[in-house]
């Protein structure tokens, strides 16, 4: 099992009027080489939950284990655990600041003290995984698209390699065609590298199409989890989670397209 997370609770500011407990008790396994989405509305934990993952945040209670690393409340450093995990944010285009396209993707495996023609086979190569052409590589990521700038943010963090990729809504603010593009280059990636993949999103859509497995988060709780079928069933739980299921003949659509005629039934037959 690639990431385990058992009994994870986390409380901000602890101790003051403003604490605030945004995990409880969740426990998560996510198989190495899985793609797996993580649904919930705003403030159900999905956030906090992925940055105990990156090894970002310290559990209140509760452990993580990403492959041979464990982080629990006394773990002095959380960074062994950053070696596995890669994270693209919300907006990650945010944070470009070099003059050009390859010097933002090389930033992070040169501070790791990778140089000369490693980090260029490196970076042509992290643009490769993230669908950028090559020709783009001398340009001021500032000139490029919002598509574009996201894929080069993209690159970045898999210019580290990481085994685990967490992409934090990688769609927002994306036009239609823009998000369909990047996800399938995700989704390629992960087939191709073996990559494990936690997709934080509030699309079911999304989760459907690419999904091996998702878990839905309320109230700081893990509340349900299961494949794509499973979940898309409980559409009454999920409204009432906050979750707005888009129309059942979307989801089908986007089910049928990667699991063929095997779509549970129950689905088939809800009203288009
Ligand atoms: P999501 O990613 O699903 O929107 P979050 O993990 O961001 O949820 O938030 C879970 C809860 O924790 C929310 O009630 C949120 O207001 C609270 N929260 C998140 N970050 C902080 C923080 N830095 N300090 C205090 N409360 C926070």
């Amino acid at each position: 099992m690639g990431i385990v997370v058992q009994g994870l609770s986390h409380v901000y500011m602890a101790g003051t009027p403003f604490e605030k407990k945004a995990l409880s008790d969740v426990d998560l396994k996510v198989e190495t080489g899985s793609f797996v989405a993580i649904l919930g509305a705003t403030g159900s934990g999905k956030s906090t939950l992925i940055q105990h993952i990156a090894g970002l945040l310290r559990p209140t209670t509760g452990s993580v284990r990403v492959f041979d690393t464990v982080v629990d409340g006394t773990t002095k450093k959380l960074a062994p655990l950053r070696r596995h995990v890669g994270v693209a944010f919300q907006y990650p285009e945010h944070q470009l600041f070099e003059e050009t396209v390859a010097k933002d993707i090389a930033y992070g495996p040169s501070n790791q003290g990778i140089d000369g023609e490693a980090l260029t086979t490196r970076v042509r190569q992290s643009m490769e995984w993230a669908g950028l052409p090559e020709t783009l590589a001398d340009r001021s990521p500032f000139q490029l698209s919002g598509g574009q700038m996201r894929r080069v943010a993209i690159a970045g963090v898999l210019a580290m390699e990481p085994r685990v990729l967490i992409l934090d809504e990688p769609t927002a603010g994306l036009d239609p065609r823009g998000q369909r593009e990047l996800l399938e280059q995700i989704n390629a990636l992960h087939h191709e590298r073996g990559m494990t993949v936690l997709l934080v999103s509030h699309s079911m859509a999304e989760a459907a199409r690419y999904a091996d497995k998702i878990h839905v988060m309320h109230k700081g709780r893990r509340v349900l989890s299961g494949t794509p079928g499973e979940v898309f069933s409980q559409r009454e739980a999920l409204e009432q989670w906050g979750l707005e299921p888009p129309p059942a003949a979307a989801l089908c659509h986007s089910l049928r397209e990667r699991m063929g005629p095997s779509v549970p039934e129950d689905l088939l037959t809800v009203e288009a």
